[in-house]
């Protein structure tokens, strides 16, 4: 069977048709980059008003992609309910809900986080010779507004390991960038890591956070505190006036710095996570959100999870790491699509009319529960 999945929680306008088998048949995205550049983060009301300019010609271009005329063509329709901005989600959600109705097809509500964690089972890395992890895995979901560790037992069940305690990482990457006077279209998170590549990550020691506390949790605020303290330090050392840039060296080991702390933090929190993971059988870590885009992210935890296996008197097999590919690592339309196809599968759809929207909302059974009345 074929889904159509719409995402408008944020500042990405997504819609895609995915099959059931995992093969995205047609896929479009418009992001709102240039309209929030210049604000330095998302302005919701704009971020709506964008949506609304965009919702039809993506949904269009994406059932057209996939060779269809009309949602006539799809056996379902999907999309993200929340968490996420309010006056965005219900510009996806009365768009879906439109179509649902018109063309009496299935509807499916979509949690944010489900769907970028789902993706990971897709079957998309299949590229690189790897097959989609079964259920129970671990999974890193860090993004703009999350930094969660998350053992996946099932659709629509997670339990949480460890959450960020102020922060989200991806959140410091958009301030970091702002604060080295990156551009922060699509996320700051792309300027620092291309920035970072020419750097030296030991230039700037800057601490890492938490290392006394034996958890699961993040925090990143500390971390992006002593960040900018040092950007005034190196400045100041470098007699800078107040609208002056930074040269682009400095730039580079400031980037490359942050970056090396930030994974750091990451690689002591999964390093535990694994070892819990470990003993219940798991040997699987997906990496999702779109810091799951950055490529020492990867690098470093697919070396962590090499090494996992191989640990004197652990046994029972090597830990893998899988990771959606880059582009759909950040909000997009087949996440949603292939969430609702996992949901479908298990016999999970809702009822369109009187669907609502979740500003925020816990990762679970719950949102299809509340809106069918009986799952
Ligand atoms: P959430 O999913 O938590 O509701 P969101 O949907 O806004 O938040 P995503 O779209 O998943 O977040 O991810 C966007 C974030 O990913 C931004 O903060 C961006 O800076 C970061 N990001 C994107 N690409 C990279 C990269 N290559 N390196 C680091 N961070 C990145
Ligand atoms: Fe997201």
């Amino acid at each position: 069977f074929t889904v159509l999945g719409i995402e408008t929680s944020c500042d990405d306008t997504g819609a895609a048709v995915v099959r059931s088998d995992g093969t995205i048949l047609g896929e479009a995205l418009a992001s709102q980059q240039d309209i929030h550049e210049k604000w330095g983060g998302v302005v919701p009301g704009l971020a709506r008003e964008a949506h609304v300019n965009e919702i039809d010609r993506i949904v269009a271009a994406a059932l057209a992609q996939a060779g269809m005329a009309s949602a006539a063509q799809v056996d379902a329709v999907a999309v993200t309910v929340g968490p996420g901005l309010e006056i965005c989600l219900r510009v996806g959600c009365e768009k879906a809900k439109a179509l649902a109705l018109e063309h009496a097809k299935p509807f499916v509500a979509v949690h944010h986080l489900e769907a970028h964690v789902m993706l990971a089972r897709a079957g998309l890395g299949a590229e690189e010779g790897l097959a989609p992890p079964a259920f129970p895995f671990l999974a890193l979901l860090v993004s703009g507004g999350h930094c969660q560790l998350l053992l996946c037992e099932g659709v629509g069940r997670f339990s949480i390991l460890g959450g960020t305690v102020d922060d989200a990482l991806g959140e410091a990457f958009d301030k970091v960038a702002r604060l080295l006077g990156l551009p922060t279209g699509g996320g700051g998170g792309p300027a620092v890591e291309r920035c970072a590549r020419a750097g030296d990550p030991r230039a700037y020691p800057l601490p890492i956070p938490m290392v006394h506390k034996k958890d699961m949790n993040f925090s990143y605020a500390g971390l992006k505190n002593s960040f900018r303290m040092t950007v005034e330090r190196a400045r100041a050392e470098l007699a800078l006036s107040a609208d002056a840039p930074l040269p682009d060296g400095a730039v580079a080991d400031l980037a490359a710095s942050f970056q090396h702390a930030a994974i750091t933090h990451l690689e002591q929190r999964v390093r535990r996570a694994v070892a819990h993971c470990h003993a219940r059988g798991v040997r699987t870590l997906a990496v999702v959100g779109g810091v799951a885009a950055n490529a020492q992210v990867r690098a470093r935890l697919g070396a962590l999870c090499a090494a996992a296996g191989e640990r004197d008197g652990e046994g029972g097999g090597a830990w893998r790491m899988v990771v959606p590919p880059a582009r759909l690592c950040t909000d997009n339309g087949v996440m949603v699509a292939w969430s609702a196809v996992e949901r479908l599968r298990c016999g999970v759809s809702n009822a369109a009319a009187g669907q609502e929207v979740y500003a925020r909302v816990p990762l679970g059974p719950q949102i299809a529960a509340e809106a069918s009345g009986s799952g």
